[in-house]
């Protein structure tokens, strides 16, 4: 028997400006049609049937760049036929330029008990230089705003590897972080997307980035000193102070299913991985005449999730479980994977024991890289 997901991403596809290194579904909030949206969200949501929750996982975009009544609005909606006594975590993504006061009133009488916020940096030549809208100051005052209303499950984004950035300019942004006395901190370095204005800028030699040894030396840093105040590096770019982890992203990398409901967002229910049309009038016709917004469907094959289960997996500290792979799939893991293992263990970047396989410090700095020695041949 199929057992249904216990979790959740909602997507908010609007933000109040455009970040110049971002590839997100999202767009400018300004003449959107954002009622119309929530309403065919809650539609689609509704239709979905979903009544518990482990976690739930609002994102975007950024779903505080919509009012007041409007978050409210959608937060009523999406409660209201869940039973709130089984939902463990429930998470906003903010950004601090957005959370007023009567935004924040609303979280607090929602069930929302986690903040991600998007700080990215502390710096406000930095801000400006990567197209947020923020400033230092508003971080603090959203910080103090958070807790003040009773939220401590904060987390925040940081980037580094900035243009022009310096290893100086990391630390101070590290220690501001830490300075906030918050549980949870995510730091990933600039990843450059396609049909973005950083990408643009790259093309034409415009962008200063600091060099791969540089960036080598910025993540070791920023894990040392993480460590040595008390966060726990669980995921290649996440941090936690104990048993702060996000239970909703360890899901993910857990390669467990999930619903996805909104533009542009991707579920997996049932063995089948989908996604949502994007542009915002897709959905909504789509929602109106089919009460679903499917873009595409893949049925996993038995090695596809095989796969997934070791690219996700190996993303977290903690690594792949060799026994729940052997019960989940039916494969012995050493026929399967042995050979892989055995190689990305002599280059030093993988170790193994009876148990788990995980990446070692210098795996987790190249990431998916390592990971994608997992995808088998046809
Ligand atoms: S980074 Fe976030 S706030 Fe900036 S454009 Fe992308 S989704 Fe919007």
């Amino acid at each position: 028997m199929q057992t249904k997901p216990t979790s959740a991403y909602v997507h908010i596809p609007f933000c109040t400006q455009i970040c110049y290194y971002c590839d997100f579904s999202k767009v400018f909030i300004k003449n959107q049609p954002v009622d119309d949206y929530l309403r065919a969200l809650i539609r689609e949501w509704e239709l979905s049937d979903i009544k518990e929750l482990r976690t739930l996982y609002i994102g975007g975009g950024t779903p505080t760049a919509i009012s007041a009544e409007q978050l409210d609005y959608l937060l009523s909606h999406l409660q209201k036929n869940l039973d709130l006594s089984k939902l463990e975590e429930f998470t906003i993504e903010a950004n601090p330029g957005d959370l007023t006061v009567d935004k924040i009133e609303v979280l607090k009488k929602s069930a929302v008990n986690r903040v991600s916020l998007g700080v990215q940096t502390f710096d406000d030549k930095h801000l400006r230089q990567i197209g947020r809208s923020h400033n230092q100051a508003q971080i603090y005052e959203s910080i103090d705003s958070l807790k003040s209303a009773g939220f401590h499950n904060i987390s925040i984004d940081l980037i580094y590897a900035l243009p022009g950035q310096t290893m100086d300019q990391v630390k101070e942004n590290v220690r501001k972080a830490l300075e906030l006395d918050i549980p949870h901190l995510s730091l990933y370095s600039l990843i450059l997307e396609h049909h973005t204005v950083f990408m643009n800028k790259m093309r034409r030699g415009k962008l200063n980035l600091p060099t791969e040894d540089l960036e080598a030396e910025m993540f070791d840093y920023i894990i040392q000193e993480l460590e040595k105040n008390g966060f726990e590096h669980y995921e290649i770019s996440n941090f936690t102070k104990p048993g702060m982890e996000s239970r909703h992203n360890l899901m993910y990398w857990n390669n467990d299913e999930y619903y996805g409901v909104g533009a542009g967002a991707s579920g997996y229910v049932n063995g089948v991985r989908y996604r949502n049309r994007g542009p915002i009038q897709h959905y909504l016709k789509a929602i109106a005449e089919d009460g679903h917004a499917r873009l595409n469907e893949e049925h996993l094959t038995k090695v596809e999730m095989m796969e997934e289960e070791f690219f996700l997996g190996l993303r977290k500290k903690s690594g792949v479980s060799i026994k729940r792979f052997e019960e989940k799939f039916g494969m012995s893991f050493s026929d399967t994977y042995g050979d892989i293992v055995e190689k990305l263990q002599a280059d030093g970047l993988l170790v193994k024991d009876p148990e788990v396989v995980r990446m070692t410090k210098r795996g987790l700095f190249l990431g998916d890289s390592v990971a994608e020695q997992f995808i088998l041949e046809d």
